[in-house]
């Protein structure tokens, strides 16, 4: 099986030697990307002790564990393992099929086998736990950013602050963008009367036992979350500062409702708090963003971004892939245009139908097709090549309500998703930037 690489945290072989080249192999990723990987341990990888491998990665940090998963460990019983519950590592040979089946459903790409395929058809696994990993340095991913800058797991929580939206409430239009639901991404939590502390609370209790974050970034996620006043924008904002575990602000909206008021407001959480400004654009096209009736134009989205920065504040773009009528070329364009921008990050999700939207009847009347996962891969792997390799991908697939969902169903499966976008980078060995060349972003139209 050889080297393994999950997420961030895992990488897996079937025998020591194998497990010895495919550290070498990350080390050398990371060297490539400009990181440090550093390797510590108890456990020497096999035959091979693990100074031998830190003096070969070259590097000081600790920030690897190397060791060895046992076949027993809570990491594989109970999710279709059962039977080597109680095994010893020594004593139960492991089948390689499950190991690879056990992996991809948690989105763990396999990469190639320095040694080639396991002929005997079975292994016993080999992991090294890592803190970054050859996959996840195929592009700038989030999280690894988060942990980097906070020394631990950083998880969002969603906030519904109650916000309208110009293109829900007749300032621009009641029927809102094509796509949109009119739950404007939110979690209804403000219509039921939950306070942003009261939100925060129960996301915390949520999010911490599973995914043992410590820390927090308030994301102001539902509708357009700078259409206020300044003053009710600065409670709001206040109320999810106010938690200790909160350590950073994310907030939603669309380019053409900040001014410099509010800007000033926002950049006055920076000296405590990283803050995103999360820009909606969708498309850099504006035929597109007509079609789409999002009611801004590019330029509003430039002017925004412009105004924004230089205020120790981070920026973030949304993107939609598969928009009505657009092709690869101009998906492509509208990456390059965001790589010339000087923009932070990035989110990035296929276009999904959902019920009750002006864009469910034109799926239901045959007048729209959803991409297909392929088809969205190829597109997301070519997005990523064009991207500078500073900017910071925040997401690679949508989270549709299901309840809600019409098409496309493989939107469903996100981590399937995410896995055959880290095959694909995979297979291509290409990365984030690959097909990046500085000062080359377009703008045109
Ligand atoms: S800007 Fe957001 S909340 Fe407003 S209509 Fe569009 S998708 Fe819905």
């Amino acid at each position: 099986m050889g080297l393994v690489a999950l997420g961030g945290k895992l990488a897996v072989s079937c025998h020591p030697k194998s497990a010895y080249a495919g550290l070498n192999s990350l080390v050398r990723a990371h060297h490539a990307m400009s990181q440090r990987l550093s390797l510590v341990g108890p456990h020497a990888t096999g035959g091979y002790k693990p100074r031998q491998v830190r003096e070969e990665a070259a590097v000081s940090d600790p920030a690897c564990v190397v060791g060895r998963l046992r076949p027993n460990d809570d990491n594989v019983r109970g999710r279709g393992q059962g039977s080597m519950k109680g095994a010893q590592p020594s004593q139960h040979p492991y089948p390689a099929s499950a190991l690879s089946e056990w992996l991809f459903h948690r989105g763990l790409p396999l990469s190639h086998d320095p040694f080639g395929p396991v002929s005997h058809g079975i292994c016993r696994p080999w992991v090294c736990l890592i803190d970054e990993t050859i996959m996840t340095r195929r592009y700038n991913d989030f999280s690894t950013y988060l942990r980097q800058r906070f020394g631990c797991r950083v998880q969002k929580i969603t906030i519904d602050a109650g916000f309208s939206c110009p293109n829900r409430d007749g300032t621009l239009s009641f029927s809102g963008c094509l796509f949109c639901d009119g739950q404007g991404s939110g979690t209804g939590a403000a219509a039921k009367g939950e306070s942003i502390r009261d939100q925060i609370q129960q996301a915390k209790a949520r999010v911490a036992a599973r995914y043992k974050a410590k820390k927090f970034l308030a994301y102001f996620q539902a509708f357009t979350n700078t259409y206020a006043s300044c003053e009710t924008l600065r409670k709001r904002y206040d109320e999810a500062v106010a938690d200790p575990d909160v350590v950073g602000l994310a907030i939603g909206t669309r380019p053409d409702c900040v001014d410099e008021e509010k800007l000033r407001l926002i950049e006055g959480y920076t000296a405590t708090h990283m803050v995103w400004m999360e820009y909606g654009l969708q498309s850099m096209h504006n035929r597109t963003l007509r079609a789409i009736n999002r009611g801004h134009t590019f330029e509003d989205f430039v002017r925004t971004v412009q105004w924004t920065q230089g205020r120790n504040i981070m920026i973030c773009a949304h993107v939609i892939l598969g928009l009505p009528g657009e092709s690869r070329d101009d998906v492509l364009d509208t990456a390059s245009a965001l790589a010339a921008l000087g923009i932070h990050g990035i989110k990035i999700h296929s276009l999904y139908i959902l019920q009750e939207t002006p864009l469910a009847r034109l799926y239901q009347t045959g007048v729209f097709k959803a991409l297909d996962e392929d088809t969205y891969v190829d597109w997301v792997v070519a997005f990523l090549e064009r991207l500078p390799p500073e900017i910071i991908v925040q997401r690679l697939t949508g989270d549709p309500n299901p309840t809600r969902l019409l098409a496309p169903s493989w939107t469903l499966q996100k981590q399937r998703v995410l896995s055959l976008i880290w095959k694909t980078l995979e297979d291509r060995d290409t990365c984030q930037a690959k097909g990046y060349t500085p000062g080359h972003g377009s703008l045109r139209h």
